[in-house]
C-alpha cells in the first residue's frame, strides 16, 4: 500500500510517487462475473459482423467486429459473448463495447504461440496493440512519420500513481526482452530507458541508455522529457512523432517481451488505485474488469457527487459508470469524495495570474481563457499559444476561479484536430 498523502497541498509544487526500494506483489483482483472490452468504431457498422452474441471465446482471441477490420481487441478471459453495444468515449470516440461471462475453466487461444518465435512488427501490429500498457505499433509501422528514437518510461506521467514504477522494479527482465524485440523489428537502435532521479542505479545492460528525470512534477511527460533528456524543444503544434520520437510505457516494453518470451499475450493490467482520502493499492487485474469489481474488493462506496477518475489527480479523465472496464492504457483509478472534488464555478477570472506564474509552458493562460470560454479556438492557437500547452493541468488546479481551464484546453485541440482532418479529407 503507498501511504503518501496528497490531499491538503497547497503550494503548487509536487513530487511524484516514490515506491519504497523493495516492493510487495501487486495485489490480484479478479472480474466477479463478466469482462468489457472496447473496440473501436471506425466504419460501416451495417455489415454482417463476425462476433456474436453467444459465441465462445478463449483467453487471448484476437476479436475484431468485421473480417476485414483492422481494429480489433484481445478476450481477456474465456467465456461467451453476452452483450454487444455501442459506447461513446471521451470527445464523442466511437466504440463497440463486447462484453463476456467468464468462463469457469480458462482455455488459451494458441494462434499468437504459432507466431512468437518468429516476431515482426506486423505480427506485433496484429496481435499486440491491445496489451498492457497499449504499446504504440501503429506509430512505429507509420511510414509518414519514421520513428527514430523510442522512449521508453518507467516513472508515471501524472501524481500519485506507481504503476509505470512499480513494473521497471518488479518486470526488468521482460523489458530488457521487449527493448531487443523492439530493436529486432524495427530497426531502431536508439532507445532510451527514462526513470526518476533516485531510482537510476541497478538497471545493469538493459539494451537501452538509462537516463534520469526530476523527480518534480510535470517533469515526466513528453514535451519535458523531450526537452531535458533528449534536448530537443517540441515546436508549438508539432507533436513527438513529428520529431521521430515514439514514447511508450514500460509496461508496453514488459508486455512486448513476456508475449513473444512466453508465447500467450498477456491480458492483465497492473493499476495504482487511490481511494478517497489518498490510500493508493498496487493492483494486478485483467483488462475489461468493472471498476465496480475493484472497489467492492477495497470497500469503497461511491456516493451521489462523488468523482471517479481514470488517470491521476492532474490529467487523468471523469468516467460515469461503475460498469466502466479496466482498459489496456488504464493507469490509475482514482476515487474522489464530493467534499475533495474540485467542481468548476462559473466565477469570473479575477486576472490573478497565478496559472500564468504556474505554467511550464509561460502561457499567458489568463488570456488564452477568454479566448477558449467563447469557443474561440483558433484565435487562442494563434494568438496565445495554444499549442505550446504541455497538458499538464496545473493551471486548472491554481485557478481561483476554479474555472475549468484545461478542460476547455483539451477541448479546444480536440476541435482543432477535427477541423484539420476534415479538411484534409476533403481535399
Ligand atoms: S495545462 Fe495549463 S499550466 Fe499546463 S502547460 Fe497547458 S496552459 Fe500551461
Ligand atoms: S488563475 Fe484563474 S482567476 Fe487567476 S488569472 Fe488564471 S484563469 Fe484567471
Amino acid at each position: 500500500m503507498l501511504k503518501k498523502s496528497f490531499f491538503g497541498l497547497v503550494i503548487p509544487q509536487f513530487e511524484y510517487e516514490r515506491l519504497p526500494a523493495v516492493l510487495p506483489e501487486a495485489e490480484k483482483v479478479a472480474a466477479s462475473k463478466t469482462i468489457t472490452l472496447f473496440h473501436a468504431r471506425n466504419s460501416d457498422q451495417n455489415r454482417p459482423a463476425s462476433i456474436r452474441i453467444g459465441d465462445k471465446v478463449n483467453t487471448g482471441q484476437k476479436i475484431s467486429l468485421f473480417a476485414d477490420d483492422p481494429a480489433y481487441v484481445i478476450a481477456s478471459v474465456s467465456g461467451t459473448v453476452s452483450a454487444i453495444s455501442p459506447h461513446t468515449g471521451d470527445f464523442g470516440k466511437a466504440y463497440m463495447a463486447i462484453t463476456i461471462d467468464i468462463a469457469e475453466t480458462e482455455t488459451f487461444d494458441d494462434q499468437f504461440a504459432t507466431l512468437a518465435p518468429s516476431p515482426t512488427l506486423e505480427n506485433a501490429l496484429e496481435y499486440l496493440a491491445a496489451a498492457p500498457g497499449s504499446p504504440p505499433l501503429q506509430t512505429l509501422a507509420d511510414s509518414d512519420k519514421p520513428i527514430k528514437t523510442i522512449v521508453i518510461t518507467g516513472v508515471d506521467s501524472d501524481l500519485l500513481t506507481g504503476t509505470r514504477q512499480y513494473i521497471t522494479g518488479t518486470r526488468l527482465n521482460d523489458i530488457k526482452d521487449g527493448i531487443r524485440i523492439l530493436k529486432n523489428i524495427t530497426g531502431i537502435d536508439r532507445i532510451i530507458m527514462v526513470t526518476g532521479r533516485d531510482t537510476i542505479q541497478g538497471f545493469g545492460h538493459i539494451g537501452a541508455d538509462v537516463k534520469s528525470i526530476d523527480t518534480t512534477y510535470p517533469a515526466a511527460l513528453p514535451p519535458l522529457i523531450m526537452k531535458n533528456v533528449l534536448g530537443e524543444i517540441l515546436p508549438a503544434g508539432q507533436t513527438c512523432e513529428d520529431m521521430g520520437v515514439c514514447f511508450m510505457s514500460a509496461e508496453a516494453a514488459a508486455s512486448i517481451g513476456r508475449a513473444y518470451a512466453g508465447g500467450k499475450l498477456p491480458v492483465h493490467k497492473v493499476l495504482t488505485l487511490i481511494t478517497k482520502g489518498g490510500d493508493r493499492h498496487l493492483i494486478q487485474t485483467t483488462i475489461g474488469t468493472p471498476i465496480k469489481d475493484i472497489l467492492n474488493v477495497y470497500g469503497v462506496a461511491i456516493n451521489e457527487e462523488d468523482r471517479l477518475v481514470f488517470g491521476g489527480p492532474m490529467t487523468g479523465s471523469a468516467v460515469y459508470s461503475l460498469d466502466q472496464p479496466v482498459l489496456p492504457d488504464t493507469d490509475a483509478i482514482l476515487v474522489l469524495d464530493r467534499s475533495q472534488a474540485a467542481y468548476s464555478s462559473d466565477y469570473p477570472c479575477i486576472n490573478c495570474g497565478d496559472c500564468v506564474r504556474t505554467c511550464p509552458a509561460q502561457i499567458a493562460v489568463n488570456m488564452l481563457v477568454r479566448f477558449l470560454e467563447a469557443g474561440q479556438y483558433e484565435q487562442a492557437a494563434d494568438e496565445y499559444d495554444l499549442h505550446s500547452c504541455i497538458d499538464c493541468g496545473l493551471c486548472s488546479y491554481v485557478c481561483v476561479s476554479k474555472i475549468p481551464i484545461f478542460q476547455y484546453i483539451r477541448l479546444a485541440k480536440y476541435e482543432l484536430d477535427r477541423a484539420k482532418t476534415a479538411e484534409a479529407t476533403d481535399v
